[in-house]
């Protein structure tokens, strides 16, 4: 089942929110909160109003003008299940992300339990659609319940991003995840990765049929510390959960 990607993709981020506060320690180092801040100010710039929490109905749209299918980051600049996000503007994101179908969709968020309330509610016990990836990012140990809350939705498409790994995961059932990606910290207040919470992942990994993905040691800059795992990269990649009409496109 775990298998490495040999599909072309073109990768997209599509922010139809911008903007988060901080939730936890994976949170300390925020990359996103870095980014906008820097822009803080600057009339007439994108991220004029910061790291706030902004909707951005405008770019609703984005995803249906793209015609040739994409893998799809959705708000790499915030947490789509922020609780200040209203319920209503979550239902268009959804809309958006059915209708334009031929893209696979990545819906990252550490608000665990309000992602499983909400798609519970919208797919009323039925399955999440394969290409709208549902995902969690885990830090450390103490924030296994987000997996939990993962597992308890109704998808094939679930992944967990342990990235930054801050510590231990601890022994953890990943049965029925899709894809699971390491890694470590980049920035200039890196923390750093203990080999053994990378390789102990990585072996849960072949236990449970996740396919692995280590992304990169981190450091100061994401390349610093190489992707090489016991010598060996991982570029583990889910194929099978990717619709076929969507691997044909891609084929063709
Ligand atoms: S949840 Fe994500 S986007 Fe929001 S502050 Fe934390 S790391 Fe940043």
């Amino acid at each position: 089942m775990a298998q490495n990607s040999t599909i072309e993709w073109t990768d997209a981020t599509w922010n139809p929110v911008t903007g988060c506060t901080k939730i936890g320690p994976g949170c300390d180092n925020c990359y996103a909160e870095r980014f906008a801040e820097r822009w803080r100010g600057v009339p007439g710039h994108p991220y004029e109003q910061g790291f706030d929490l902004t909707l951005w109905p405008n770019r609703l749209a984005q995803p249906a003008q793209w015609k040739k299918p994409r893998m799809i980051f959705v708000n790499s600049m915030s947490d789509l299940f922020h609780k200040e996000i209203d319920r209503s503007y979550i239902d268009r994101v959804f809309a958006v992300m059915e209708s334009a179908d031929w893209h696979v969709y990545q819906v990252l968020t550490k608000r665990s339990s309000l992602m499983l309330d909400y798609v519970e509610k919208r797919y009323a016990g039925g399955g999440v659609p394969d290409h709208i990836w549902l995902g969690v990012s885990v830090e450390d140990r103490a924030h296994r319940s987000r997996i939990e809350h993962l597992r308890r939705i109704n998808s094939r498409a679930r992944f967990i991003s342990f990235e930054p790994l801050l510590g231990p995961i601890g022994d953890v059932d990943l049965a029925g995840v899709a894809w699971a990606i390491v890694g470590g910290e980049s920035g200039p207040r890196a923390r750093p990765m203990h080999p053994s919470w990378a390789t102990e992942i990585r072996d849960i990994c072949q236990r449970d049929d996740v396919a692995f993905f280590f992304k990169q040691w981190g450091g100061a800059r994401p390349k610093s510390g190489g992707r090489l795992l016991d010598g060996e990269e991982w570029n583990g990649f889910p194929t099978h959960i990717v619709p076929e009409p969507i691997l044909d496109a891609l084929r063709s």
